[in-house]
């Protein structure tokens, strides 16, 4: 049978790996890779949700199929939340994820609380209807780097009741307890009809 396609505003590989890992053998997932022209849309809203929703619809607008866009952000209990929204640009717009973790890292240096939570937002529009799922990962942020896989603040980041870092963990050992998958696997529950 054929595969219903699907596309996912990212360009981002390791995205792309983690969620067709869950949904790949049910649904053609198609990304910015396979357009003729890439789409730009700058997040300008202050909420996870916001953005998500902000991408989806721009992605239906230009493809005409279902789309799907995620937002993630570190939520930090005691920045009161940040970086939040903003943590792909915390050290700055042009920042790299090493800057952003130099960053965190540098405001958590005078702090014993280093309770944070990743939580993505999955937005899909279909061109009917916008629907959102979410998933959350609860952890805390290690006084320094471990692991070299992952992206983004994995290095830093040990979920609750483990001993390793995301970074340390295989793709499918992290997709099993992150934020991202949580969040795939909710929306994935209803693209299969669960
Ligand atoms: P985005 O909304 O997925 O682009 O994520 C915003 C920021 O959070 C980026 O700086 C990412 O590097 C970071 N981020 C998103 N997902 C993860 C993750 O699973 N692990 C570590 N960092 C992440």
């Amino acid at each position: 049978m054929e595969k219903a396609r699907i596309f996912f505003g990212t360009n981002n590989p390791h995205k792309l790996r983690e969620i067709n890992e869950i949904i790949g053998s049910r649904y053609e997932l198609l990304s910015f890779k396979d357009l003729v022209e890439e789409i730009e849309v700058e997040e300008t809203e202050l909420t996870l949700e916001g953005n998500a929703a902000l991408k989806a619809k721009a992605f239906f607008d230009h493809t005409g199929i279902p789309c799907f866009a995620d937002d993630t952000g570190l939520e930090v209990a005691s920045l009161e939340g940040r970086p939040g929204v903003f943590s792909a640009r915390y050290a700055g717009p042009a920042c790299s994820s090493d800057d952003n973790i130099d960053k965190l890292l540098a405001e958590l240096s005078d702090k014993t609380d280093r309770q944070a939570q990743f939580r993505t937002v999955i937005a899909f529009y279909d061109g009917d209807e916008m629907r959102y799922y979410d998933g959350i990962a609860k952890g805390n942020i290690l006084p320094a780097r471990q692991g070299e896989g992952g992206f983004g603040y994995d290095p830093v980041f040990q979920p609750e009741g483990h001993s390793q870092s995301f970074a340390e963990m295989s793709p499918q050992e992290k997709n099993a307890i992150s934020h991202r998958g949580k969040a795939v696997r909710a929306f994935a529950n209803f693209l299969m009809g669960g």
